[in-house]
């Protein structure tokens, strides 16, 4: 049986933390403990009777370089990266997806030979998770991204800003990110950078018909939603990435409006899915993946 979480020290000796499993996939976090791929990945693998195995390796910012270029030694086929390893990654590949590129990030690394090659499979992830949760497309929507400054909501806002949304919000604690987001993906496009305040949010819900959740909050158990159920309407759907057993404070005032509310599962589901994709060249067995995450769900906290 694999280790719940295996170290550095363990990926410089492969061979032996392995003990004979054949195990080639991997994400590297800081922390890592509590990602749920491996299950997803694991199911995967085994519907698609690929005989390779999918771990978590606790990598420290430190330590990713000679991780990284541990993983065509060591004979992976590719990994995942979560936080905070998702820019640095980005600057050590040997080629990136132009999307990673424009994203800002890498989650997905390939080797070819020696060779590292990017992806980030975040913003298409999250497009698949609003079809496949509310039938809708992001370019026929008007946009709000709360947290549109840090990784996942960068992703998120140039995905919007590729598949041309009709309208997009950029709402970020620090006004200046999402500020210098709106002018490096849309310059001359239907964006507006809006500072993080009840009044200016009010004022701009009225035209949004998909808000998105792209920060912590609400992660970790009882706080405030950062929306009240006063400011939403039941025409309204509401995606909070953050995906825990418990409903987060924004999906339940979501909910008290009567809106159509998402929690992150499905965007997990899809950008690992696209990854999977990536490494092998095929589609990945989607309904093996969502089954086993559905299956841990009540461990999400
Ligand atoms: P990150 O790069 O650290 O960015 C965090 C963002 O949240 C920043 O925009 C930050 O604003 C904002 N923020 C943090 N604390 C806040 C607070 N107390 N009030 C208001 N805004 C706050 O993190 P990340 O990698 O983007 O991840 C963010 C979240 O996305 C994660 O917690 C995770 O739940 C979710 N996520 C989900 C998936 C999925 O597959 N479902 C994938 C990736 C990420 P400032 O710029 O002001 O600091």
């Amino acid at each position: 049986m694999p280790k719940d979480v295996y170290t550095m020290a363990d990926l410089r000796d492969w061979p032996a933390a392995a003990a004979g499993e054949p195990l080639r996939l991997s994400v590297f976090g800081d922390p890592v403990k509590h990602s749920r791929s491996p299950q997803m990945h694991d199911a995967a693998l085994a519907a698609a009777g690929i005989a390779a195995k999918y771990v978590r390796l606790h990598i420290q910012p430190a330590e990713l370089s000679e991780a990284l270029r541990l993983l065509p030694v060591q004979g992976f086929i590719g990994t995942n990266v979560t936080i905070p390893h998702k820019a640095a990654t980005l600057a050590l590949m040997d080629e990136v997806d132009p999307a990673a590129l424009r994203a800002g990030g890498v989650n997905t690394v390939v080797v070819h030979g020696e060779k590292l090659v990017g992806y980030s499979t975040d913003g298409p992830g999250l497009a698949r998770a609003i079809q496949d949760e509310f039938g809708a497309d992001l370019r026929d929507l008007r946009v709000m991204i709360l947290g549109a400054g840090g990784g996942a909501g960068r992703a998120i806002a140039v995905q919007c800003a590729t598949e041309r949304c009709r309208r997009l919000m950029l709402v970020n604690r620090t006004y200046e990110r999402a500020l210098a987001l709106a002018e490096e993906i849309m310059p001359d496009g239907p964006v507006e950078a809006v500072p993080w305040n009840e009044k200016a949010l009010d004022s701009r819900l009225q035209g949004i018909d998909l808000i998105i959740n792209a920060t912590p909050l609400g992660m970790s158990g009882p706080s405030e939603s950062p929306i009240p159920a006063s400011m939403l309407r039941p025409d309204q759907m509401v995606y909070d990435t953050v995906y825990t057993a418990h409903r987060t404070p924004l999906l339940a005032a979501a909910d008290e409006a009567g809106a159509h509310a998402a929690n992150g599962l499905s965007m997990l589901l899809h950008q690992g899915a696209l990854s999977f994709e990536i490494w092998f060249n095929q589609p990945a067995p989607i309904e093996a993946m969502r089954k086993a995450l559905e299956a841990g769900k009540s461990s999400a906290d």
